[in-house]
This record gives C-alpha cells, sequence and structure tokens, in this order.
C-alpha cells in the first residue's frame, strides 16, 4: 500500500463538493440559504439549462465587506459559528463554511458583494478551486452569486445528470422548499429567462400554498396547531379528499429549515388512517419551533436530515394533534356548487334530529371513546391483552347476544360497560330494534347500491357497501385491540392446499392471523389445516378468507409492520363480509345499518378512504332550487 500522505485542499474541497453538491438544485439550496440567513427580504433566482450552463442567486441582505470575499469561498470559513458550543445551538440555515468552497472547487463561481455603509462594491471569481483577485464593482446592498458550468471539472458527476427539464425539477423544488419556510421573503424563480414564478412576501403561508399547489388543494387544508413547553407546531394537514400517490407533499419545517423524517412521516400516516385509500399518502405541511438546543443538524452534510432528541415527543405530539383536530372536524364530503360558500349546516335548529336526543348523547359517548383511542389508552393494539369486555367472551354466548340485535338507541350506558354490537352482517338477521320503530332512521335504496337518507342537515347519500365496510372494520378493530375476536373452532379441521409461497406466509404468520380468529395448522406439504375461524365471519367460506388474507400478506413489497398488516388484514375482511354494491336490502336492514352508522368512529370513510357519504345542506339545496 503506497505511504500515507495529506490531501491537498482542493482534493478535500473536491470530496466535500460530492456531499453538498449533488446536482445544480443543490447549488440553488446552499445559495438561497445563504441569502435567507443575509437576512435578505428579496431573493431572486434565475437557472439556465436546468441549472448546469449556470445558476444565479441575488439578494438584498446584509453582504459581505469586500475583504472578507475571500474567506467566504475558502473552505471551512464561516461567519455564522465562534466556538464549539454554537454548534448545538444553531439558528442560521449553514454553519459550516463549505458550501461556497465547495460549489467554487467544481464551478466558475463568481461572487459580488456590497454592505450597506460601501459606498461600492466587490467582486471575486472562482474557478475550479483556483481563487482570482478582488476588485472592486458598482453593485446594489446585497450579494450576488453567479455558478457557471458546474461540474466541468468532475465528468464522472456530470454524467449521473439527468435532462434539463429533470434537473429543473429538482431546481423548482429546492426553491419551493425555502420559499414555504420563509413565506415573509419576495421570491422570484427564471428558467432560461422565462418567469416561472414571482412570489410577493407575504404573511399568509396558505397563499403561497396556493400558489404552488393550486388552489383547490389549499382550500381541503384544515389548521392544526398545539404547543407544549417547548414545542410549538402549526401549519395545515389537507382533507382526506386530497391526497398523492407518494409522500413529498409532506412539507416539515424545523425552525425555518426543510426536513425529512421518516418518525414524523410515519405519525402523519398514523393520523390519516383509515381515512385514505391503502397505497395513498396524505398532504400536509407543517412547521415545528423548538430551542436548537433539542436538535442537531449536524448529522448530514446538507441537513436535510436532524436527529431529535426526544422524537418520540416530537412523533406523540403530531399525532395526537390530528387526530384531535380531526375528531372535532366534520370530513363528511360535501357536495358544493361552484363558487358557492358552504358556511356549514344550521345545526339542529327548529328542526327536530329524526333519531332524537338520544344520538347526541351517544354521539358524546363516541366521541369519548375515539378521545380515548387518540390518547393511545388503546396502546396495546393488535397485542392481544386478553381483556375482553363483557359479552365478548364465551362462543355460547355469541348466539344470544345476535339474538337480542340492536342496541337501540338510548339504551347505551358508559363505554366502558357497553355491550359491544354484534353484527352479523352476511347472515343477514338484523332485526329492526322493536322498541324504537318510530325513531328507526329511513332511508330510500337507490340503485340496489345508495341510500338517501333525510337529515336534519339535509339530505344525506350513502354508499351502502362503503359505509357497512367502515362498521365491520371499526367493530372488528375494536375486538382485535380488546384481543376479543372470538374463534369458532372447526369439529373437523379443513385441510386447504396452497401454493408454497402462501403455505410458507400462513404458517410464518400463524400467530397474526390467530389474533384475527384464524387458526392454522401445519399439516404437511403445501397443505394448511383451518382449525378454527372467526365467529364473526361464520357465513364466509373459510378458505376464502385465508386465501384472501395470504394474497394481501404476499403483496407487501416490503416486510410491513405487524400492525400495518393486522389492519390491512381487518380492511380485506371488512371488505369481503361486507353487503355489496347491487344488494337489495330489506327495510329493517337499512334502518339497521343507518343505526349503526351513528355508532361507528369515523363512519365518514370506508376503510379504503372511498368517502361513505355525501352530504347536501338544506342551504345548498335551497340554493340550488333559488329559494334564497
Ligand atoms: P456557511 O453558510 O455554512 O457559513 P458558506 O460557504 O455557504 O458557509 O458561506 C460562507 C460565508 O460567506 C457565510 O458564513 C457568510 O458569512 C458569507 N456569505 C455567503 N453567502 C452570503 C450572502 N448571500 N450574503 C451575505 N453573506 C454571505
Ligand atoms: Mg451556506
Amino acid at each position: 500500500m503506497p505511504a500515507i500522505h495529506e490531501l491537498s485542499q482542493s482534493l478535500i474541497n473536491k470530496i466535500a463538493a460530492g456531499e453538498v453538491v449533488e446536482r445544480p438544485a443543490s447549488v440553488v439550496k446552499e445559495l438561497m440559504e445563504n441569502a435567507v440567513d443575509a437576512g435578505a427580504t428579496r431573493i431572486d433566482v434565475s437557472v439556465a439549462q436546468g441549472g448546469l450552463e449556470m445558476v444565479r442567486v441575488v439578494d438584498n441582505g446584509g453582504g459581505i465587506p469586500a475583504d472578507e470575499l475571500p474567506l467566504a469561498v475558502a473552505s471551512h470559513a464561516t461567519s455564522k459559528l465562534a466556538e464549539a458550543d454554537d454548534l448545538f445551538r444553531i439558528a442560521t440555515l449553514g454553519f459550516r463554511g463549505e458550501a461556497l468552497a465547495s460549489i467554487a472547487e467544481i464551478s466558475r463561481l463568481v461572487l459580488r458583494s456590497r454592505t450597506p455603509d460601501s459606498a461600492s462594491g466587490a467582486e471575486i471569481e472562482v474557478t475550479g478551486g483556483s481563487v482570482g483577485q478582488v476588485a472592486p464593482c458598482g453593485c446594489p446592498v446585497g450579494t450576488a452569486v453567479e455558478v457557471h458550468n458546474l461540474f466541468f471539472n468532475t465528468p464522472v458527476r456530470r454524467k449521473f445528470l439527468r435532462t434539463t427539464a429533470t434537473e429543473f425539477g429538482h431546481v423548482s423544488e429546492a426553491c419551493t422548499r425555502i420559499a414555504l419556510a420563509s413565506p415573509n421573503i419576495h421570491f422570484t424563480l427564471r428558467h432560461n429567462d422565462k418567469p416561472i414564478f414571482e412570489l410577493a412576501a407575504s404573511d399568509g403561508w396558505l397563499e403561497r400554498i396556493a400558489l404552488f399547489f393550486g388552489r383547490e388543494l389549499a382550500e381541503s387544508l384544515i389548521w392544526v396547531e398545539s404547543h407544549d413547553d417547548a414545542i410549538a407546531l402549526s401549519g395545515y394537514a389537507a382533507h382526506p379528499s386530497q391526497s398523492r400517490s407518494h409522500n413529498r407533499m409532506q412539507y416539515f419545517f424545523l425552525n425555518g429549515r426543510y426536513i425529512r423524517d421518516r418518525a414524523l412521516q410515519h405519525a402523519l400516516g398514523e393520523a390519516y388512517r383509515g381515512l385514505l385509500m391503502t397505497g395513498r399518502y396524505p398532504i400536509a405541511f407543517m412547521t415545528m419551533q423548538m430551542p436548537p438546543e433539542l436538535v442537531d443538524v449536524n448529522v448530514h452534510p446538507t441537513k436535510l436530515e436532524v436527529r431529535f432528541q426526544d422524537s418520540g415527543r416530537l412523533y406523540s405530539q403530531l399525532l395526537a394533534t390530528l387526530r384531535g383536530k380531526f375528531l372535532t372536524t366534520d370530513l363528511n364530503t360535501r357536495v358544493q356548487s361552484a363558487g358557492g360558500d358552504l358556511s356549514g349546516g344550521e345545526g339542529a335548529g327548529d328542526e327536530s334530529d329524526p333519531t332524537g336526543g338520544h344520538d347526541a348523547a351517544r354521539a358524546v359517548q363516541m366521541r369519548q371513546q375515539l378521545v380515548d383511542w387518540a390518547k393511545g389508552k388503546v396502546a396495546s393494539w393488535g397485542q392481544g391483552t386478553g381483556e375482553r369486555g363483557p359479552g365478548t367472551g364465551v362462543m355460547g354466548q355469541e348466539s344470544e347476544d345476535n339474538s337480542r340485535g340492536l342496541t337501540a338507541p338510548g339504551e347505551a350506558t358508559a363505554f366502558g360497560s357497553r355491550q359491544p354490537l354484534e353484527l352479523q352482517p352476511l347472515g343477514r338477521s338484523w332485526t329492526p330494534v322493536a322498541d324504537a320503530p318510530a325513531r328507526a332512521p329511513s332511508a330510500l335504496q337507490i340503485h340496489n347500491r345508495y341510500l338517501v337518507a333525510e337529515t336534519a342537515e339535509g339530505v344525506t347519500i350513502i354508499d351502502q357497501h362503503a359505509l357497512h365496510e367502515r362498521i365491520l372494520y371499526e367493530h372488528l378493530r375494536e375486538r382485535v385491540a380488546a384481543g376479543a375476536m372470538e374463534t369458532q373452532n372447526l369439529l373437523v379441521p379443513e385441510p386447504v392446499d396452497l401454493g408454497p409461497a402462501e403455505a410458507a406466509a400462513a404458517l410464518e404468520n400463524r400467530d397474526l392471523l390467530a389474533e384475527l380468529g384464524l387458526k392454522i395448522e401445519p399439516f404437511g406439504g403445501d397443505t394448511v389445516l383451518i382449525a378454527g375461524y372467526p365467529a364473526m365471519l361464520a357465513n364466509i367460506s373459510p378458505v376464502e378468507v385465508l386465501r384472501a388474507l395470504l394474497e394481501r400478506i404476499l403483496s407487501e413489497v416490503k416486510r410491513p409492520d405487524r400492525r400495518d398488516l393486522l389492519d390491512d388484514l381487518l380492511h380485506t375482511i371488512a371488505c369481503k363480509a361486507a353487503i355489496k354494491a347491487g344488494d337489495r336490502l330489506a327495510p329493517e336492514e337499512i334502518a339497521a345499518l343507518l343505526q349503526q352508522r351513528h355508532l361507528v368512529d369515523d363512519s365518514h370513510h370506508c376503510p379504503h378512504g372511498r368517502p361513505t357519504a355525501l352530504v347536501f345542506t338544506r342551504e345548498e339545496l335551497d340554493k340550488q332550487f333559488r329559494r334564497v
């Protein structure tokens, strides 16, 4: 091996450049961050050929004194850190003193600057790391940095670049992140001399979001905020009707810095659990402020990722804040007339609620339970605590419970002692509530698919399958959470022939399936035995359920976490067991379905996230018929 020797400064800079400057967008990001740090109120960005040919960032910030220009482009030279302790309370976007030196190593960089107290400006040029003389120049107060021919002396990096359009896409995203982090700064972006956007300084964050992502999205945003003694969290989460197939529309800003954080993304996903279709991701714009010493930003060269002292705390705060908000927000999909302003229903008003006052009491109880759930009281979710609610125990009681049919409105006591609802989804043995037939909500079934119901607010159109699926899902989830899924043991275990992958998956996930009430035994070869079966699903073939669950398990690309998988499986079961579109329902069945709608957590969306109901407010109808 050759002898050890020190690297030249130029090589050190090139190595640093490799970390900091991945593509033209990285240059845009670093230069814009410097401008923000310099206290600019206006930043103009201009790029040519996706930034490959040229990037120019001009700001009206505090500028750099002429004699400091050589230092600004030297590596490990910064005005933002003085002593080691400062590293643990970073309040600026930059601090490593590396960006300008790294960029200048692999391009031709011209830096012009003027401070407010000097009569003229000065400039310095660096080409491939070789620094020229400082020369006077005329320029306004502030700083202008121009970067030409990026990667001209690192051909390998250049080869990895994509098309101009792709690179410009990254540039635009970099600008978006910084512009969203600093709504009070005026930004412009030009590409090949064409204006791409011009964002006037505004206090309204929503305004800026709307400019980037459109009115429709902006109008669907729900404001959330919360703070404890150290962390302030605020921002917007999109209504579940707005979602994406990727998680790139999840913007988190920590102390003014755009960050990516898996834990926060996960918390967001959790908050929307059950509200979005599988494979869809929520949209959110969240800002977090916390004392800088609670977070280490010096863990990633571009500071895209940070390390929180207590990431669990932030996770819980985000989750609790969003859940709390969703619980008090009507997430029903409202039908909007063009341009119409939906000021919401007028409450119970003079119309009496067809379900009577009992429903309000029940709603309060429901809310309490939801709140408990949101607070994480059902933390044992999916772990089978063995805590059984009354009436959910022995098999023999099952039929007895069922025969009692639905709990009548007003019958429910506090949740702790509430009899869990018994559903016989496929047996169709819903019985009308004998003692309250007059109060039973009624609806018209149309096209064997939808239920149209009058409500105090107006008219609701319900998707029968989606609603039933949701109801079943909530019940199943409750059962599994309480470790109370009853298993019906089969007298003669049923052998099922599977493919090798399916058989392996079945045996590997035996415990999980058991939690769902499905008992699997090995039988040899690719055959397994179904020894027990979820009692709730008495009317679907066990084999069919097992196959559906295995298909679900095998379709997961990477090994999902247990909780996600269990949740998926609940969705699968609920979907299988629910009444279908096209099923003609008896009046009692309609009534039963409608009544249960009020008894179920979040009846607004089916587990896939499709809306279960559309609401036309009376106001809306009046408006449409020109009565008002
Ligand atoms: P860092 O931002 O980590 O300090 P940089 O290499 O990006 O390192 O910048 C080096 C120094 O140059 C900064 O600390 C700052 O003093 C100065 N500087 C860079 N850009 C600007 C700017 N747009 N306005 C004022 N000063 C700047
Ligand atoms: Mg910097």
